[in-house]
């Protein structure tokens, strides 16, 4: 009988989630572990790359056992992680020669402003589809390489690994037989070319980095290798970074498919078909996914605030219990009463870019209260999401008809609907809202032929809720214009 089930690692920032699907997409089981964050020093973030896989490996038997299935039934296992976080391992004893350092960590900023002194920025960016930062791996891979002892030649003797967590866990997982990545977390690096398709030389070069510590790139579904579970070796069939893995999760197949993940802060990605647009409008452009010998891409932008503005309203202003109470109080008055929240907390992201940009509360009257303000922080999460979604439109010429929502916020009823009214566009929310698992889990499944295609694949889907634009579209053209004057208040050259 064919082999049923197939397992998704969820390797995330702050814990390992192992989700069993079976070839209908439900989950039969799950486990899940949080790992020690390690802050050393303000603005740094490291994680111990010992602890992320044995909590990996924890949950990925743990769940086996939950669940009672055999590891014989398990066709594949796909994996997908937190990206940009940064591994480097000793090649021989497969020991971590310094902690992973985070995708969140600020460390290596100064060793950006050096790099794009040597390799201007627009470079990099035609190169990678990034605009140079901290964020991504090539600076921390070099901090790495500057600050263990040795660790240079070393690299160059060819005595070390580097690796994104992917990596780091297919490592370990396979006995340290396999040294891949996947394309859509080279991607992320800011050392992989994204249309050559290679390690660019270039910016290996800018920053010294020894080509021996690079893993090779395969595409993201196909078999890396085999893990021996209990003496069976189940292929490893699968990887993407957790971004693109949601994208893949949310059956974003075709070009204009677009998902946004409604969490902390809120992800959105574009497929844009084996198109690769460079963006006019602070987008990043990235590998959507590499299949079947295609590379698909993507544009990616981030809205910062997100869910948080809730958590704000929560804790900071204590206008309610918890995140799922503001959509009851935002429901008690018809609308904002013309009150804007701007959750510019840290700045703003795409398309502004404006980081010295603060928050603020606009068009307060008499009648103004407490529903207004919760209903106004819950919009606002809309109305940045409705601008990367607008610059994505911009930058590519394409119509987007749906917006696939996953993550916590996208629960909020009356979010969605506001989203639907305000972006013009149908709201889906799946069945599944393990979007990022089941992304992972459909790459593995295509591998070992679990899904025959896509198409099965997109036949099977479930959806949960649909919104439709339900508010008249001169009304929803007023309201984002008010968004698009309060925000032009609180950008950082404002004159008040
Ligand atoms: P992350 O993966 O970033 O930790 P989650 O996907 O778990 O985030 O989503 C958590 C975020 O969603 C929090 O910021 C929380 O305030 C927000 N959130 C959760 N439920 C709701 C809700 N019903 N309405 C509005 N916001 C919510």
């Amino acid at each position: 009988m064919a082999k049923q089930y197939v397992m998704a690692l969820d390797a995330g920032t702050t814990s390992c989630r192992a989700i069993l699907f079976d070839a209908q997409q439900n989950i039969v089981g799950l486990a899940q572990r949080e790992f020690t964050q390690h802050y050393p020093r303000p603005g740094w973030v490291e994680h111990d790359p010992m602890e992320i896989y044995s909590c990996q490996y924890g949950v990925m038997t743990e769940v086996l056992a939950r669940a009672g299935v055999d590891a014989a039934d398990i066709a594949g296992i796909g994996i997908t992680n937190q990206r940009e976080t940064t591994v480097v391992w000793d090649r021989k004893t497969g020991r971590p020669i310094f902690n992973a350092i985070v995708w969140q960590c600020r460390r290596t900023a100064p060793l950006v402003e050096r790099l794009v002194k040597t390799l201007p920025a627009e470079v990099i960016r035609q190169k990678t589809g990034l605009l140079p930062d901290a964020y991504y791996s090539a600076t921390k891979l070099r901090w790495i390489l500057d600050h263990v002892e040795g660790a240079q030649q070393r690299a160059e003797a060819g005595e070390l690994c580097f690796g994104t967590v992917d990596s780091w866990l297919i490592y370990k997982l396979t006995g340290g037989k396999v040294h891949v990545t996947d394309a859509t977390n080279a991607a992320r690096t800011m050392l992989y070319n994204i249309h050559t398709l290679e390690w660019d030389k270039d910016i290996l070069e800018a920053l010294n980095i020894p080509a021996a510590v690079l893993p090779a790139v395969k595409s993201s579904s196909e078999v890396y290798g085999t893990v021996n579970l209990g003496g069976v070796e189940v292929p490893i069939a699968g990887a993407a970074g957790d971004q693109q893995a949601a994208l893949f999760g949310q059956t974003c197949f075709a070009p204009g498919d677009v998902k946004n993940t409604y969490g902390t802060g809120c992800f959105m990605l574009m497929n844009t078909g084996e198109t690769a647009h460079a963006s006019k409008n602070g987008l990043v452009t990235t590998i959507a996914v590499q299949l079947n010998g295609r590379t698909e891409y993507a544009l990616e932008g981030s809205v910062f605030v997100g869910g948080a503005v809730i958590q704000w309203l929560r804790d900071e202003l204590g206008l309610i219990r918890e995140s799922a109470d503001s959509e009851y109080f935002a429901a008690k008055v018809p609308d904002c009463g013309g009150v804007y929240v701007v959750p510019a907390f840290t700045g703003l992201g795409a398309p502004y870019w404006d980081m010295y940009a603060r928050g603020a509360i606009f068009g307060l009257t008499r009648g103004a209260g407490r529903n207004h303000i919760i209903r106004a922080a819950l919009e606002s999460i809309a109305y940045q999401s409705t601008d990367v979604l607008k610059a994505m439109q911009a930058d590519t010429g394409l119509e987007i008809k749906e917006l696939k929502v996953d993550g916590g916020a996208s629960a909020n009823n009356l979010l969605m609907q506001f989203q639907a009214d305000i972006a013009r566009v149908t709201v889906r929310r799946p069945m599944i809202r393990e979007t990022t698992a089941l992304g992972a889990a459909y790459l593995a499944g295509l591998a070992t032929g679990v899904w025959k295609d896509r198409e099965q694949i997109k036949a099977q889907w479930t959806l949960d809720k649909l919104y439709q634009p339900e508010m008249s579209a001169d009304k929803a053209r007023d309201l984002y214009k008010g968004w698009k004057n309060v925000i032009r208040r609180v950008r950082s050259g404002a004159v008040l």
